[in-house]
């Protein structure tokens, strides 16, 4: 599958469909003994793509899956952390990038008159809309889609849909930047700077330098393919673009914020997800970059 500058998709497609990849495994975490969350709306989601003619991951992609389940369990559960955190210190302005099928604004116990912007691409909001309409579930906080696709003018849609520049606002980028090229990564770091007054908070799963090594990655399509990798499915690198990337929180320290990092595998033992010394290729080498602009 290749990607092009242009290119769009439905939730059961190409980059959409990873969002369902995300949702299902929510939905195991969710009915699972002991969560580390609760998201009753992932199961929604993914009967609904099942009706529409999505066909659940095949045994191979499930396995994959499972073997990183406690990595997305704890980072639905970090990021959900950081924005109950923003609200508790009076952040009321949210914007979850790429928010697929994230069911935050309608999960989450949010202080009163808070709004949630959700930027993705429109197939993929409305998929989700219609989803919890049709099952009578109303959200949270104020909920303010924003349909549109990330390498566009989204400052400008954002700010069309109510988006206020001079208070401080709560940004979230979860399982986003291999989807953008490198240069896209670069400009959307460079607008929500620009977007963000003094005391907004920023959360970003991101991927550095270890994420892209070819060895790695080479590693992970061969495990795949000794899995018995179905041929009818897409390996998810082939929607990555695997180019060397600004490391975020060296950006972001440079421009004033203050900025902690965390690496996977201590994220994952934080939630008791991961025994210490217990890092292998299931753990993906991605760094949870926590940042507030103090000028
Ligand atoms: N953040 C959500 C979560 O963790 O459940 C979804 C993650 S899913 C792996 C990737 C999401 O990024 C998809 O919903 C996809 O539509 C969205 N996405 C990727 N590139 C995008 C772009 N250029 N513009 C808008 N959305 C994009």
């Amino acid at each position: 599958m290749t990607r092009s500058d242009d290119d769009t998709w439905d939730v059961t497609e190409s980059v959409g469909a990873t969002a369902l990849g995300v949702a299902w495994s929510r939905a195991q975490e969710n009915n699972s003994e002991c969560p580390l969350f609760l998201d009753p709306f992932a199961q929604l989601f993914v009967d609904a793509a099942v009706e529409r003619g999505w066909r659940q991951p095949p045994a191979d992609v499930v396995e994959r899956i499972k073997a990183i389940g406690g990595y997305a369990a704890s980072r639905t559960k970090w990021f959900d952390e950081f924005l109950i955190a923003a609200g508790a210190n009076g952040i009321d302005q949210v914007v979850i990038l790429a928010a697929g099928l994230d069911a935050r604004a309608w999960r989450l116990p949010w202080v009163d008159g808070t709004v949630v912007y959700e930027i993705d691409q429109p197939r993929v909001l409305a998929f989700k809309a219609d989803t919890l309409r049709r099952h009578g579930v109303t959200p949270m906080a104020q909920y303010r889609p924003v349909p549109i696709d990330l390498r566009e003018d989204w400052p400008r849609a954002l700010l069309d849909a109510g988006f206020d520049p001079s208070e401080p606002t709560a940004w979230t980028a979860e399982g986003l930047l291999p989807y953008l090229p490198a240069a896209g990564q670069d400009l959307l770091f460079e607008r929500i700077h620009d977007l963000s007054a003094r005391g907004s908070r920023i959360a970003v799963e991101s991927f550095g330098a270890g994420f892209f090594d070819p060895e790695y990655l080479a590693r992970l399509r061969e495990s795949r393919a000794q899995a018995g990798g179905s041929d009818d499915t897409f390996d998810v690198q082939d929607l990555w673009y695997v180019e060397e990337r600004t490391e975020v929180a060296a950006w972001l320290a440079g421009r004033g914020w203050d900025v902690t990092a965390l690496p996977a595998a201590d994220l994952m033992g934080r939630y008791g997800r991961c025994a210490a010394g217990e890092v292998d290729d299931a753990t993906p080498r991605t760094v949870f970059v926590e940042g507030q602009r103090t000028c």
